[in-house]
């Protein structure tokens, strides 16, 4: 086996096309390769392939970075909100909490489902991947 081969098994399925933005593909949470088929198995749980055009989605790893944009932003959107229904409006403490807990479920949920869509779409798109050195690959055998 080559070096060559090596490099090539670690990148992703380069025969199917990638013409879908991978922020469109984020948005509707579908494959990062046709755009089509659903990304999700369940409520995140990411497919090891496209059921639609056979893509390979077991590399596809977007870590932790979807719950970081989520909690950062989510929090923010929460904090504007609560202060606004409770110092603005003169809601109620106990209804800002209602609303507020109905907003980070729901929100986290379609949020999440939404970016980490759109960095599996990334990874895919630029071919990230864990970085490996040359020898890395004789341990494995
Ligand atoms: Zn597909």
């Amino acid at each position: 086996m080559t070096n060559e081969t090596k490099i090539e098994d670690l990148k992703t399925d380069r025969d199917h096309p990638r013409s879908v933005s991978p922020f469109k593909a984020g948005l509707r949470c579908s494959c990062p390769s046709c755009g089509v088929s659903p990304l999700f198995k369940g409520l995140l749980d990411v497919r090891k392939r496209c059921g639609g055009c056979g893509f390979d989605l077991s590399q596809a790893d977007p870590g932790d970075g979807a719950q970081v944009f989520v909690i950062l932003i989510l929090g923010a959107l929460c904090a504007i909100v609560g202060s606004f229904l409770h110092a603005a409006l003169g809601v109620p403490l106990w209804a800002v909490m209602v609303v507020l807990f109905a907003m980070i479920i729901g929100g986290s949920v379609w949020m999440l489902r939404i970016f980490k869509a759109t960095l599996v779409a990334l990874q895919f798109r630029h071919d990230a991947s864990e970085g490996k050195l040359a020898g890395d690959d004789n341990d494995e055998t």
